[in-house]
């Protein structure tokens, strides 16, 4: 089975110490069942303190206790390095921290890989990306035995495949291209109103306040994201998102949650103090932790674009 990446997948690398917004605090870290085992079987001081932060909920779920009002994982030294990989190595590390922020979607006959913009490592790498992003092949296990693609999966790749051209059309405009989108998926072809999605935004959970103030004043914009920059974005939202076909969500949803995502994005740049590429990555790390990072925000806003 190959598993599939975006062009820019392999330049991927954490800046782990220099990182502004590092992975390792703000969110509870489950550890994995067979991790652990591992962590039981350290022996010494590193041992010892394996055991003392770890927590287990009443199912039995393990999971670090976090520390502090900035909640950082107890082995997030105050150089930002993980203590974990500095005494044990990388192969130390749960399922969750060696992952991210990778994120995959199975298929029957592929995988599909690609790393989230929550990172700030990730945000920058995919959003100064220059060329249309491509598919490319990052791992094969050699093995034939795949099973045919599912009616689901064909279809959902295809329309994403139709969705990703109209996208990286550079002879139009982006907004042109995201009305085409709109309306190939089946939704009304204009651009959602970014002060009505700004409202609603700020009445989710909120993971950084910093958020909720910039959403406050929110109105809609003329166009002022860089072409490329919000093609890379909505690419990657798109690749991302739209395999939940096979899981039930509609393309209109998903078309909807693309295009509000750049309506929002493009007023909280338009009324930045700096317009530069760092303030425009930064924006878009926010809104990727606040919404694509929880469930709940996720599925509120798949909702919202359903109906609007
Ligand atoms: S957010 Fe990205 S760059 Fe920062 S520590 Fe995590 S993986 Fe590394």
């Amino acid at each position: 089975m190959k598993t599939l990446a975006p062009s820019y997948y392999p330049y991927f690398s954490c800046i782990a110490g220099d990182c502004r917004h590092t992975c390792c605090a703000g969110w509870e870290i489950d550890i994995d069942a067979d991790t652990r085992a591992y962590y039981r079987s350290v022996g010494g001081a590193i041992g010892e303190r394996l055991e003392n932060a770890i927590e287990e909920d009443a199912e039995g779920n393990a999971y670090f206790r976090l520390c502090g009002e900035e909640e950082r994982c107890p082995f997030l030294n105050r150089s930002n390095l993980c203590d974990l990989i500095l005494s044990l190595g990388e192969e130390a590390l749960c399922d969750i921290c060696a992952e991210h922020p990778r994120y995959y979607n199975v298929f029957s006959d592929r995988t599909e890989t690609g790393i989230g913009l929550c990172c700030e490592a990730a945000a920058k790498l995919v959003l100064s990306w220059e060329e249309p992003v491509r598919l490319v092949v990052v791992d094969d296990d050699g093995f034939d035995d795949v099973l045919p693609p599912t009616a689901e999966g064909a279809s959902c790749l295809a329309l994403r495949g139709q969705v990703i051209d109209i996208l990286q059309d550079r002879t139009k405009p982006v907004p042109a291209r995201i009305r085409e989108m709109l309306s190939l998926c089946g939704a009304f072809p204009v651009i959602p109103d970014a002060g009505m999605w700004a409202a609603y935004l700020s009445g989710l959970e909120i993971l950084d306040p910093a958020w909720q103030k910039m959403l406050g004043t929110l109105t809609a914009a003329e166009d002022v994201l860089p072409e490329v920059t919000a093609e890379q974005f909505l690419v990657y939202l798109v690749y991302r998102h739209f395999p939940k076909m096979t899981e039930g969500v509609s393309a209109r949803a998903l078309a909807g949650f693309a295009a509000a995502a750049y309506a929002v994005i493009n007023a909280l740049y338009a009324v930045s103090e700096s317009r530069n590429p760092e303030t425009l990555w930064e924006l878009v790390r926010l809104f990727s932790a606040e919404i694509e990072y929880s469930e709940e925000n996720l599925c509120a806003v798949l909702e919202l674009a359903l109906r609007t």
